[in-house]
C-alpha cells in the first residue's frame, strides 16, 4: 500500500501548475489531514459542516478548506467565519442567507455556484435557466464574490458524456464570468479530462485518501 504521501506525489506529476488541488478529506480522520499537510498540501475538501468544524478545530490555521457539500441554510453561521471557498451553492435561498451572515461579521466570502450539467436527476446544482435568475440578482450581493462555478459530471465511463458536462460548465464559465474565474471541475476518476477541458481546481478523495468508509 502507497503512502498519502505518494500517492499526492504521483498526482502532483499529473497536474499542471495552475490547476489547484483540492484534496477531499471527508469521512478520512484529521489524521489523514495532516498527513497530506505534512506533504505541502494546503487545499482541503470537506461535505458535512459537523466534521468540517470538528477539524478545523484541530487542524492547522493555514489551511484553506473548501465547503464542497449540500449546504443547509441553517448551518451557514458555523463555517461562515473561517471557510475559504464554498463551492456547492445551489439555490438562491442559500445565497441569500450567506449574504446575510457574512454581512453580519463583517467579512466578503468567496462562493462558486455549482451547476447541473451531468444526467443525473439526483445530483443538485442550478439549471440553466434557474442560472438566469442567479446572474441577474447578483449585484444586490455584496458580502458575496461568485468567484466562479463548480460541477459534477455524469458518473459513467463514458468519456464522450464526461467532456460533454465539462464543455457545457466551461462554456457557462466563459459567458457569464471574467477571465479568471474559478472552474471547479474533476475528481479522482475525471480531473484529467477535466484539466483538458479547462478546469483550474480539481476536487480529488480516493485517489488520496482511499476508499471512504461511509457510514
Ligand atoms: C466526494 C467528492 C469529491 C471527491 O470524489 P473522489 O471520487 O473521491 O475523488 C469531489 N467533489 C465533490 C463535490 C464530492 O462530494
Amino acid at each position: 500500500m502507497s503512502t498519502i504521501a505518494e500517492r499526492i506525489r504521483e498526482i502532483r506529476k499529473r497536474v499542471p501548475e495552475g490547476v489547484c488541488l483540492v484534496c477531499v478529506s471527508k469521512f478520512h480522520p484529521a489524521e489523514a489531514v495532516m498527513e497530506a499537510y505534512e506533504a505541502g498540501e494546503r487545499d482541503f475538501g470537506e461535505s458535512r459542516v459537523q466534521e468540517l468544524v470538528a477539524k478545523e478545530k484541530v487542524l492547522p490555521k493555514d489551511i484553506r478548506w473548501h465547503f464542497i457539500g449540500h449546504l443547509q441554510t441553517n448551518k451557514v453561521r458555523q463555517i461562515i467565519g473561517f471557510v475559504d471557498l464554498i463551492q456547492s451553492v445551489d439555490s438562491l435561498r442559500l445565497l441569500e442567507v450567506i449574504e446575510k451572515e457574512a454581512e453580519r461579521i463583517g467579512r466578503v466570502v468567496r462562493v462558486l455556484l455549482e451547476v447541473h450539467v451531468a444526467r443525473e436527476e439526483t445530483k443538485s446544482g442550478f439549471g440553466k435557466e434557474e442560472l438566469e435568475a442567479v446572474w441577474a440578482k447578483l449585484k444586490e450581493f455584496r458580502h458575496v464574490e461568485v468567484a466562479g462555478l463548480m460541477t459534477m459530471a455524469t458518473n459513467t465511463e463514458d468519456e464522450q458524456e464526461i467532456h460533454r458536462c465539462f464543455r457545457e460548465a466551461a462554456k457557462i464559465a466563459r459567458e457569464h464570468l471574467g477571465k479568471g474565474s474559478v472552474l471547479s471541475m474533476g475528481m479522482s476518476n475525471d480531473f484529467e479530462l477535466a484539466i483538458a477541458d479547462g478546469a483550474n481546481m480539481i476536487r480529488i478523495g480516493t485517489d488520496i485518501f482511499g476508499v471512504r468508509k461511509k457510514t
